[in-house]
């Protein structure tokens, strides 16, 4: 490294990735022909993950052309009722995958490449793997439309780029991909954290939040905190772009202790495998409370997270009695707004008013060991490291019922959770499922196993679990014709399906004996199918639709309809 370069990086140790010269800035176009606007942003704190790629908003509609953003072969088609519903992948000879999800449909030539496999495997959910070369596409070129399939709630197209080979998800503003933002990133709140034992913050040895006003320069001021002991900090915040009112991730975070970095990361790329450590870096206590994420200046135990950039002391700060500190929060956004806090701390031993009262039951976890409990009717396991910290967990058991903690300590991991049903007879079992229990007690399916005299269930979530019954089969109606009408110039066929209790598991559809391509969307309860699949050489058609739910209670339904 040179040494004129060295001095650079001294006193500009923060390189707004903007301008980032590692990634191609004129080679692909954008995937949509309307201005960008942003309703998430890359490493944007979602449940359980980062968000991969972003969302741009499709003004309110589907249908919007999605165009190819260079050059490319297509890699990879899955369509799916749940995740990026409809998404294409497409590879580009730089090095670079382009992705694009909830889509409403692909384009005519990719439509077809992928019902032909739907129709020879029988499934609206399929995943196709063409071979390199097979579905060649040109810059510019219209592979697709929005939509709004999958695990979307509202029209937007989600898009990602990523490393071809190792697949890790990169953030596409990087790209020179144009999105107004000129607004500096929101700080919501300010919280202190005592880490080491016996330390305190504010008179307390726990979490406690600190208030911070505007000084005239635009920075924060937070009023002064005394503490003792290592401490941590962890803010509230998000970023808005110019044109929309979307409260989005922000781009990177450093904090500075004394005028030295200790905590500096950003979310230019990350691994899909580290993800789920998303956990430990918001203070999951709080979201399960509030539903509001706190992001932590300090890595927490377990945290394995690759997108520090610097970390000194974990961005745990030792506070010794009689000196004082300055930390500095720096929250930026992409294009290199920023938003600063001031935190002024002084070192000083008080009285403690709140103290840590953690309930202590009387089974403890060991984070790094496997853990077996026996509630009687039920078993629960934990394999190891299926948490990223020890606690006393909370077990209760009642009939039928079992407490396992609270949903306000994640889980990395499945662990198992079994019934004992041997009070049940054979007839019992079949309609018998295990549910989890919401806070208003409203049961919803986990996947259950049944085997033998025992139900299992393999979930990431605490709380409380059920054995429930459901006796009711689905229900399946036409939505967009009646039995025995005219449909001459019906472009398709719609029916509504639903299941009050278990859920729906698997449909299927003939149309005068043969199996027809029905397309599914859970979110609207709706079958619909496309009369372009078949043509028809009958006047008169028998639609035939069978719907089981998850504990195998089925419904067929039969209608008849005419066409010229
Ligand atoms: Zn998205």
């Amino acid at each position: 490294m040179s040494r004129r370069f060295l001095i650079f990086l001294l006193l500009f140790p923060l390189a707004i990735s903007a301008q980032d010269t590692r990634y191609p800035k004129d080679e692909f176009r954008s995937p949509l022909d309307i201005p960008l606007i942003l309703a998430g942003t890359f490493g944007e704190l979602r449940s359980n993950h980062f968000h991969s790629g972003i969302d741009i908003k499709t003004q309110q509609r589907q249908g919007l052309p999605v165009y190819a953003i260079g050059d490319g072969t297509v890699t990879r088609i899955k369509v799916a009722l749940w995740g990026y519903g409809k998404v294409l992948y497409v590879a580009h000879p730089n090095g670079y995958t382009s992705v694009y999800g909830h889509l409403q449909k692909f384009s005519p030539k990719i439509e077809e490449y992928i019902k032909k496999i739907q129709y020879t495997k029988k499934s609206y959910e399929v995943e196709a793997f063409p071979e390199y070369g097979e579905i060649k596409l040109e810059k510019g070129e219209i592979i697709a439309y929005s939509g709004n399939t999958g695990g979307s709630s509202g029209p937007h197209l989600h898009f990602e780029i990523r490393s071809s080979i190792s697949e890790k998800p990169t953030n596409p503003l990087l790209y020179g991909l144009e999105v107004r933002d000129a607004t500096n990133p929101t700080l919501l709140g300010l919280y202190g954290y005592p880490l080491s034992e016996n330390a305190q913050l504010n008179q307390s040895a726990t979490k406690t939040q600190i208030n911070f006003t505007k000084q005239k320069d635009g920075s924060f001021l937070a009023d002064k905190v005394t503490a003792l002991g290592t401490i941590g900090f962890g803010f509230v915040g998000f970023d808005r772009q110019d044109l929309a009112a979307n409260k989005n991730g922000v781009y990177s975070v450093r904090q500075l202790v004394n005028g030295q970095v200790y905590t500096d990361y950003d979310f230019e790329s990350f691994s899909f495998a580290e993800t789920r450590y998303i956990n430990t870096l918001i203070d999951y206590d709080h979201f399960g409370k509030y539903r509001q994420r706190i992001q932590k200046c300090f890595k927490s135990p377990g945290n394995h997270l690759s997108i520090y950039n610097t970390l000194v002391n974990d961005g745990k700060i030792k506070v010794n009695e009689g000196l004082s500190y300055t930390v500095e929060i720096l929250i930026y956004d992409l294009e290199g707004n920023l938003t600063k806090l001031v935190i002024p701390v002084e070192g000083k031993k008080q009285i403690l008013k709140i103290k840590d009262e953690t309930p202590k039951t009387e089974n403890y976890i060991i984070a790094k060991r496997p853990n077996n409990f026996d509630l009687g009717i039920a078993k629960v396991y934990f394999p190891a490291n299926t948490f990223y910290e020890n606690f006393y967990i909370d077990l209760k058991e009642g009939t039928d019922t079992v407490m396992i903690h609270n949903n306000r300590v994640p889980a990395h991991k499945n662990f198992t959770l079994t019934f004992d049903v041997t009070k049940y007879t054979a007839e019992e079992r079949k309609q018998l499922f295990i549910a989890r229990l919401d806070k208003d007690l409203k049961p919803s399916y986990a996947s259950t196993y049944k085997r033998g005299n025992t139900f299992s269930t393999r979930t990431r979530y605490l709380g409380t679990y059920t054995l429930a019954k459901d006796t009711i089969a689905p229900t399946i109606r036409t939505k967009n014709f009646k039995n025995k009408q005219w449909l001459t110039n019906y472009k398709y066929l719609s029916l509504l399906i639903s299941d009050d209790l278990s859920g729906i598991d698997t449909y299927s559809a003939t149309l005068n004996g043969e199996w027809i391509l029905m397309e599914y969307e859970p979110k609207t309860r709706t079958l619909t199918y496309n009369f372009d699949d078949k043509i028809l050489d009958k006047k008169q058609c028998l639609l035939k639709v069978n719907v089981k739910d998850n504990v195998g209670n089925s419904t067929t339904y039969e209608v008849t309809f005419f066409r010229k």
